[in-house]
């Protein structure tokens, strides 16, 4: 018998160095036990330190893929079921993950989706809050765990990122002690200053935030959350594994405890404004609503208090929209960019609004990398909608909220779109929205996000995705709004005025019909032009949906 002991429960490197010297060794996966920081069997032989025995030795590029995330499982059987997958490879089953009915690979597939789905969860549910730094950017106070350091962390000699939340954790000496969180009206100001600080210049608070992920992928995320607040000094904390950024230096702590995270939460009352501004009553459905941000998660996020209201005044507010005599299209708010993510190798927002093959079609997109959009912006927004909808509508690309949200038609020109839905007698629930364009191109101008129209090249790189949504869903009408979705549905340019509110045939028995784009109502600047235009909007709706009569 063999026994492995790992240095922690993320050892990958560990990991693969012992399979690749075992397997060589040809010691089968009933003999080796594996264990992290204590061995299981006290009476097993060590692996020994020497370098691995000679041999040729290789698994597909796919599997050591696969290893490394589903290493990440909180699954006691994991290391082992890995080297079963590398011993069969080693052993001649080179594609045995083109199995998809093979019982064990089927296992470490299920706990890499796991994975992936926990990965998803922490970067779209980390909440960080303020730690107010009274004296300045001055030396950082030691890690958070120093009282139960026992010499086995990877801290290295530097300070960590983010010092204690507040008074009673530890202090470096001679640091001048911080204060205690101060509750910041001006959150959504705060946050906002954090974006649009340049590269480099480093924010004079600190951030915390706590989060209790099922798996252990707190050190493979970090990396995520340095590159998207590369400006801040932050900690993560978890129970297993900690996370601390200072600007330079990324450090890992052992996990610590909830009450070490400040009570007072600087930017609690931003998130829930954001939240509210950004929930639709019209388009309430607990259901979805809860898959995408499950209750388990509701505890450290400030804006799920403000759910129970806008649940309980949803049916009020669907019916004052339907009511609303004069159009009076919701002001453009300064959103600031915040912190609310989709990683492009995890289950997209609109993945709960999806079914089918658009589930997997949506998941690809997350990771585009077809044109340069992808990398200031958030994440992909996809659209969403019934697999088997006969109506399918397409707009320009996701604006600032969409793009925050990860779902489309959402923001002041989507709530406007809905009202001229309702007012149209067409239900939401049964069509499709999507946009040419998935990725939020725009211009950061001071604090804001300033759209900018996408270009020919964006539109086309783009297509292959609204074009394998068309092939999915397969609508007998596809309304474009505006010119740029006309553009993309039709192939060519389009002078709205021209082809506006008429049948055009396309592939397949199918039809288009070009409107203008809800934005376009919004940006008049004349009321009595606002009312006209958006009645004759309502209109076209009306005359898309009797096409399918
Ligand atoms: S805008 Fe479209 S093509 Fe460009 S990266 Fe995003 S999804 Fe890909």
């Amino acid at each position: 018998m063999r026994s492995i002991v790992l240095d922690t429960e993320t050892d990958f490197p560990g990991w693969r160095r012992a399979a690749r010297a075992l397997a060589l060794e040809g010691v089968a996966p009933e003999d080796a036990l594996w264990s992290v920081s204590e061995p299981t069997d006290l009476f097993a032989a060590p692996t020994p330190d020497a370098s691995p025995p000679a041999g040729t030795f290789s698994v597909p590029r796919a599997l050591v893929d696969l290893a490394e995330t589903a290493i990440q499982a909180r699954d006691a059987e994991r290391f082992a079921l890995l080297y079963r997958l590398v011993w069969r490879a080693h052993h001649g089953e080179k594609h045995l993950l083109e199995d998809a009915a093979d019982p064990q690979v089927q296992r470490v597939q299920r706990l890499a989706q796991a994975v992936r789905r926990d990965t998803h969860k922490m970067r779209a549910f980390v909440r960080f809050r303020e730690v107010r730094d009274t004296g300045g950017l001055g030396p950082s106070p030691a890690p958070v765990d120093d009282a139960t350091d026992d010499g086995a962390h990877d801290t290295d000699a530097r300070t960590p990122a983010a010092g204690p939340a507040r008074p009673g954790l530890h202090e470096a000496p001679g640091h001048t002690p911080r204060a205690a969180p101060v509750a910041d009206p001006a959150g959504a100001d705060l946050l906002a200053s954090i974006a649009a600080r340049p590269a480099g210049e480093l924010s004079p608070a600190r951030y915390v935030a706590w989060f209790e992920p099922d798996h252990f992928i707190v050190e493979a995320n970090a990396p995520f959350f340095v590159r998207r607040f590369a400006t801040m000094q932050w900690s993560i904390l978890t129970p297993d594994r900690c996370a601390h950024w200072d600007g330079e230096a990324l450090t890992f702590t052992p996990g610590a405890d909830r009450s070490q995270l400040p009570d007072d939460d600087a930017l609690a009352e931003y998130w829930r404004a954001y939240f509210s501004s950004i929930f639709n009553p019209a388009r309430l459905k607990i259901g979805a609503m809860t898959s995408e941000m499950p209750r388990k998660y509701w505890k450290n996020l400030p804006e799920a208090a403000a759910i129970p209201g806008l649940i309980r005044d949803a049916q009020s507010r669907t019916d004052q929209m339907v009511e609303r005599p004069t159009i009076s299209p919701p002001k453009e708010r300064k959103m600031p960019k915040v912190p609310a993510t989709a990683p492009a190798d995890a289950l997209p927002a609109t993945a709960a609004h999806l079914s089918g093959d658009l589930v997997a079609l949506a998941t690809e997109a997350a990771a585009c990398r077809r044109c340069p959009l992808w990398e200031p912006a958030t994440q992909t927004v996809f659209g969403e909608g019934p697999a088997d909808a006969r109506l399918m509508f397409v707009g320009e690309q996701p604006g600032d909220q969409e793009d925050l949200a990860g779902r489309p038609f959402i923001g002041p020109a989507g709530q406007l779109f809905d009202r001229a839905l309702v007012e149209a007698g067409i239900d939401r629930a049964t069509v499709y929205v999507t946009n040419s364009v998935k990725h939020f191109k725009f211009e950061p101008r001071g604090r804001r996000r300033i759209h900018v129209k996408p270009g020919a090249t964006e539109i086309n790189a783009c297509n292959v995705w609204l074009q394998a949504e068309r092939a999915a869903i397969k609508p007998a009408l596809t309304v474009a709004l505006g010119a740029t979705a006309a553009r993309a549905v039709l192939g060519r340019t389009v002078t709205i005025g021209r082809e506006r509110s008429r049948p055009i045939a396309l592939d397949g028995n199918a039809q288009a019909f070009v409107t203008v784009h809800p934005s376009y109502l919004l940006r008049l600047p004349d009321e009595d032009a606002k009312a006209r235009e958006y009645a004759a909007f309502v209109e076209d709706l009306r005359h898309a949906a009797s096409l399918l009569a």
